[in-house]
């Protein structure tokens, strides 16, 4: 059982602040189960009653999550002194003052950026210890066909200070000049993929998030649009 009170319940939906909600409840346009109710520290039981805004059921959601495709040259951050940052996408949001980036992009990294107000989910995702894979594709300096890349799945590299978990790369096409690949990791370390890459000795020319853990990049959005997670999803990321 969770009770809370009518106007957190609307401002939680998006029909405005507490203050703005306070409005449409005095204006007798809320109904809770068969009543009209005018009283805006009312509580409800969101598993048990039915709450009605001019006639139609509303779905309670406490949190909200968003698939954003991050543009180059955004920060991954809420506010920057010198450079724009992915939550100018979501100024409009109706939650936009609760919502922020699950871990992080690069600002010249494009692709899968998760935005939430969930705390809980943001945390599990970002920590090393759920091993969530991250998978991205990349456009690498050199050709890299003739590399022996099994082992890295075995062992991951080492660098000075710490050796990264086993990772996983695909190869899909190459040149002299250059090669396509896909390349799974499982931390969230920063410039991961760019240190990985480096040191192999293929340096990343770019780079693309298309998926953390289960969840896939809709490659119908274009780069600034996002869209709420389905349903389907969101169980999936849980
Ligand atoms: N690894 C990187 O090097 N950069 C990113 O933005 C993400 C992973």
């Amino acid at each position: 059982m969770k009770k809370i009170r009518l106007d957190k319940f609307l401002s939680d939906l998006g029909f405005g602040s507490r203050k703005e909600v306070k409005k449409l409840i005095k204006q007798k346009r809320v109904q809770v189960n068969d009543r009209t109710v005018n009283n805006p520290s009312f509580t409800i039981d969101i598993q048990k009653d039915s709450v009605y805004l001019d006639g139609e059921l509303l779905q309670y959601n406490e949190h909200h999550y968003y698939m954003f495709n991050k543009p180059s040259g955004y920060i991954t951050a809420k506010e920057d002194k010198t450079h724009p940052v992915v939550m100018e996408f979501f100024e409009d949001n109706p939650f936009y003052r609760k919502l922020f980036p699950v871990g992080r992009l690069d600002i010249d990294t494009e692709g899968l950026l998760l935005i939430t107000d969930d705390g809980q989910l943001s945390h599990r995702i970002a920590h090393p210890k759920w091993e969530v894979e991250k998978e991205y594709y990349a456009v690498v300096k050199g050709d890299i066909s003739s590399e022996k890349l099994d082992r890295y799945e075995k062992e991951g590299i080492k660098f000075k200070n710490f050796t990264t978990k086993p990772f996983k790369i695909k190869v899909l096409s190459s040149s002299p000049e250059k090669s396509e690949i896909l390349i799974t990791v499982k931390e969230g370390k920063h410039h991961i993929v760019k240190k990985i890459m480096e040191k192999i000795g293929y340096p990343v020319l770019y780079l693309k998030r298309i998926r953390i853990g289960n969840l896939k990049l809709d490659e119908s959005l274009e780069p600034g649009e996002y869209r709420e997670l389905t349903e389907e999803e969101l169980k999936n990321l849980k």
